[in-house]
């Protein structure tokens, strides 16, 4: 049985203040982990308050990136010991701004994933596609490669940890979500690829997330489909009674 994994991604939005008050707000109204698990990925620079405010919650809070090196001559890098030492237990790796604006290659990302799993915490994978290779045909094969880039040496143990999201640049913060059929495709494919390069079983207990333009209106559909476990929520999550609504999702 995989939980429901409910993930928000602020990007670099939100003051500090309004950090620690989103995670305050919302502490008492999240479902218990071991029923949906939810999360909120965050800058670096507030998620040392937001554990401290977040004691007595069920949220997880997360981190949006982390360099693959624990320490050394990295002027401004995030090390991901840091971030494990500091409580936090889940990274995004691989968000589709940090492959087009910052050059991520699938070998770095492959690098972060180790990283992030050698220092005890779980990558949340983000796997992108364009309009331009949907309109090329080529778009699932994109798809198929950067999910067998990113955990390469990954062992069978590890990989039933990780978490993988479905994240078409279309979709992302666009207002225009794939329909309920085009995420599924999406995670059902992701899927077959880990089975591929694992087994069944391991594929099986591995959560994939669907991600762009998600909201109140369009989670219930897409939370009933069979390959997808979970959504991350750009611009929805900014709100605390938005996230508070995505997380009680069965209700
Ligand atoms: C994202 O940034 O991962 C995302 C899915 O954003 P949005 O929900 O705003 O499309």
């Amino acid at each position: 049985m995989r939980i429901p994994f409910i993930g928000g991604n602020w990007k670099m939005n939100l003051s500090l203040n309004e950090a620690v008050e989103f995670v305050e707000e919302i502490k008492d109204k999240l479902p218990v982990a071991s029923e949906v698990e939810t999360a909120i990925a965050a800058s670096p620079l507030f998620l040392e308050s937001m554990i401290k405010h977040n004691a007595e919650s069920p949220l997880k809070i997360t981190a949006e990136n982390c360099f693959y090196k624990n320490s050394g001559a990295y002027t401004g890098e995030v090390s991901p010991l840091a971030l494990s030492e500091m409580g936090v237990g889940y990274v995004i790796v691989g968000h589709s701004e940090r492959r087009r604006y910052f050059n991520e290659t699938n070998d770095i990302i492959n690098k972060k994933v180790h990283a992030v799993l050698n220092n005890r915490m779980i990558p949340i994978i983000c796997c992108d596609e364009t309009m331009g290779r949907v309109d090329n045909g080529d778009h699932f094969s994109w798809v198929v490669s950067q999910v067998t880039a990113a955990v390469q040496g990954v062992s069978e143990e590890d990989a039933a940890k990780i978490i993988i999201a479905y994240e078409p640049s279309w979709a992302i913060g666009t207002g225009h979500s794939a329909s309920t059929a085009e995420a599924e495709e999406g995670c059902y494919l992701i899927r077959q690829t880990l089975a591929d390069i694992y087994s069944d079983e391991v594929a099986d207990q591995i959560r994939v997330l669907y991600g762009g333009s998600v909201t109140e209106k369009n989670i219930k559909s897409l939370m009933k489909e069979n390959d997808i476990d979970g959504v991350l929520a750009g611009k929805a999550s900014l709100s605390a009674s938005e996230f508070v609504k995505l997380a009680n999702f069965k209700m």
